[in-house]
């Protein structure tokens, strides 16, 4: 009865308590149940599949993201076979090895990747972050994973690393700059190109990349330019310096990077090494100029050579009768002194037509091995002596190789360089003078347009005033001068003469100089290894004799005054005008005529036919040729058939007329 004694206030008392009870524990559910819900929800609406499996890869739990990946419905996807969701039994099995590895290695989560097959039978890349299931007892019950579709991504992947394998294996340059100039981003070939690692060229500022800070202003110029006009590209030729201080000419294209707004960030420039190419355009260029330079001199050649010719044998007139009237005239006579002085212009008169013939035809008189280091010495010498203030000095190799040359001619070159570096040095200095053996490859010669091989170098160097690029350009050209015109100095034809003997001696020559530092002339011969006799000098004597010489010369002035140069040394005289008549001359006379001199360039039957005439009848018939021209192509031509025969170059006097007849006399 106790309970009952309970009052109907107690009873209702603890039915309120037990209410409240009921309703906060109904709030608790409710709240497990939202959240459980937001989970659910969470779970079902994202695009990654949420999964768990067993180990035998029977699916314990999925979210509807799952089925969604492999394009089925939920319903649809858990009663799928297993092995429909892979490409073919083969492949699934592969992917259970992947996940039956975490298991046996206990690798507690992995991010595998592999590929899927979706319900319209497309194949798809797939990646997953799984980790193990353990039961309570901690033993792996299955796997839990999260996947997604990664078909896209990997697309975008693959055509980055294109883009990316492309620039890194491209030869061209592809490198970005950020405003300041500093390099964001550059190629293989924007590093390794110039021999710097990739760490090395990020380092490397604007300016350090060039060779100048004229180079570098260039550049730096172009991009402001392209900033400034926001041009789309502008295109630069750079000389880039290398890591091992070569340079290498770029051609760059430069153009602007903006951001997303549109505002520029930096400069983007695709290059490329364009030095071979540049170098071959300069050669080209060099190659035209030196053609047309070649052209220009053999056309003044042939004018100027014409001129001298008939020159000449106005020469050869005065001369010839000039020793004629010293013959009849005893040393003390009043004309004695004045006659000699005639001789002695004729001489100077004979010195510009032979430069002028010799420049002109390239002509070489008496080719011999030569020593020219003997040549140099002797030259030098006689011109130091006559001029103080200048000294020589000399580097001459030992055991220099032998030349085939004319000597005279080459004693003349070195006088007209030597008389240049002179007036180059008004106030004294030195000329230095260097020999030495060389031998030449291919990329030597292509500018001086010689063949390659061994070659005899000899240098005059002068500490002169140099020249000027316009100067140096010319100077070979004939009649070319800065000295004053009309003064003695001044001809022009110094360097013209110089440049056509070494081109008839199958050599080449150039210059280095610049205005105020001197001027170097290098000469290149081709080396002879041909037995060397040192010549004996002839004595100035005349000789006489009493045979019969037949004179042939097409010009009557040349016939008379030869003619009695030659009566006056004793000898009997026939003529002939001309080929032709020499032939007939020389038939009618059989056997008496004892020598023939006969003129090179004659109308019709020219001397070299003539003679090959005569020889035809008598082979050891003695003949010496004579020109006005020196010993050049046609004259060579006809000496190299041998026999009995000379050459002898207008104008000639008449010692050495004297000499030259017994030499073949007397053979
Ligand atoms: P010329 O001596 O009669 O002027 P050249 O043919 O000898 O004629 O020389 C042509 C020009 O080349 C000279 O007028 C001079 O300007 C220049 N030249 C030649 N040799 C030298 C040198 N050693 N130094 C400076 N200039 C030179
Ligand atoms: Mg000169």
């Amino acid at each position: 009865m106790k309970d009952d004694a309970k009052t109907k206030a107690q009873l209702i008392e603890e039915l309120n308590t037990l209410r409240a009870e009921l309703e906060s524990l109904k709030e608790e559910e409710r709240k497990l149940w939202a959240s459980e819900a937001r989970y659910r929800v969470f779970v079902d609406n994202i695009d990654d599949g949420c999964y768990e499996f067993d180990l035998q890869g029977n699916i314990m739990f999925c979210n509807d993201g799952l089925p969604r990946i492999f394009g089925y419905s939920r319903e649809e996807f858990l009663k799928l076979d297993r092995w429909k969701r892979h490409i073919n039994r083969e492949y699934g099995k592969y992917v259970f090895r992947l996940h039956d590895e975490m298991y046996e290695k206990n690798i507690s989560s992995k991010i595998l990747e592999y590929k899927i097959l979706r319900r319209d039978a497309v194949i798809r890349d797939y990646e997953a972050s799984v980790s193990l299931i353990r039961d309570q007892a901690g033993e792996v019950i299955g796997y839990r994973g999260i996947g997604r579709d990664i078909t896209e991504r990997k697309k975008m992947e693959q055509e980055r690393e294109r883009y990316r394998e492309f620039v890194e294996n491209v030869e061209d340059i592809c490198a970005e700059y950020d405003l300041t100039g500093k390099c964001t981003f550059c190629n293989e070939a924007g590093a390794g190109g110039y021999g710097f690692s990739m760490e090395e060229i990020m380092q490397l500022h604007h300016h350090e990349r060039y060779p100048n800070q004229e180079e570098a202003d260039k550049i730096f110029n172009a991009v402001h330019e392209t900033y400034v006009k926001a041009l789309p590209v502008n295109i630069v030729v750079a000389n880039v310096l290398c890591k091992d201080g070569n340079i290498k000419s770029i051609e760059a294209a430069l153009s602007l990077i903006r951001n997303a707004d549109g505002v520029p960030i930096g400069f983007r420039s695709v290059g490329r090494d364009v030095t071979a190419r540049k170098k071959m355009e300069e050669e080209r260029e060099a190659l035209r100029e030196q053609l047309s330079q070649a052209r220009k001199m053999e056309a003044i050649g042939t004018l100027a050579g014409g001129v001298a010719h008939d020159f000449n044998n106005l020469l050869m007139g005065i001369q010839g009768y000039t020793s004629l009237m010293l013959l009849d005239t005893d040393l003390g006579h009043s004309h004695y002194t004045q006659l000699k002085a005639i001789e002695s212009h004729v001489r100077s008169g004979a010195d510009l037509t032979r430069q002028l013939l010799g420049y002109a035809r390239g002509g070489r008189y008496e080719v011999k091995p030569v020593d020219l280091n003997e040549i140099a010495v002797s030259s030098a010498g006689m011109f130091g002596r006559t001029k103080k203030e200048i000294i020589m000095e000399q580097e001459l190799a030992e055991d220099l190789w032998i030349v085939d040359a004319d000597r005279g001619q080459m004693e003349q070159v070195l006088l007209n360089l030597f008389v240049n570096a002179w007036h180059a040095m008004p106030g004294g200095g030195e000329i230095f003078i260097r020999t030495k053996n060389v031998v030449l490859e291919k990329s030597h010669v292509r500018s001086l347009d010689i063949p390659p091989g061994p070659y005899v170098k000899l240098t005059v160097k002068d500490s002169g005033v140099g020249m000027d690029d316009i100067t140096r350009e010319r100077l070979f050209e004939p009649f070319f001068t800065t000295k004053e015109m009309g003064m003695v100095r001044g001809t022009g034809l110094g360097l013209a003469s110089v440049y056509g003997i070494i081109k008839g001696h199958k050599g080449a020559i150039n210059v280095q100089s610049e205005r105020g530092k001197g001027a170097t002339f290098n000469i290149y011969l081709p080396a002879s290894f041909k037995d060397f006799i040192r010549e004996t000098k002839p004595e100035k004597a005349i000789l006489r004799g009493r045979e019969t010489i037949l004179l042939v010369d097409d010009e009557k002035s040349i016939t008379d005054v030869v003619g009695e140069m030659i009566k006056g040394l004793g000898y009997r005289l026939m003529t002939a005008e001309s080929g032709e008549e020499a032939m007939d001359v020389y038939r009618a006379n059989s056997g008496r005529i004892d020598l023939i001199i006969m003129d090179m360039i004659m109308p019709g039957l020219g001397g070299g036919a003539a003679i090959d005439a005569i020889r035809a009848e008598n082979p050891a018939a003695g003949i010496i040729l004579s020109s006005g021209y020196s010993l050049n192509g046609e004259a060579q031509d006809i000496l190299s058939r041998g026999g009995l025969i000379s050459f002898m170059q207008k104008p000639f006097e008449l010692t050495e007329l004297s000499q030259k007849i017994r030499d073949i006399l007397d053979k």
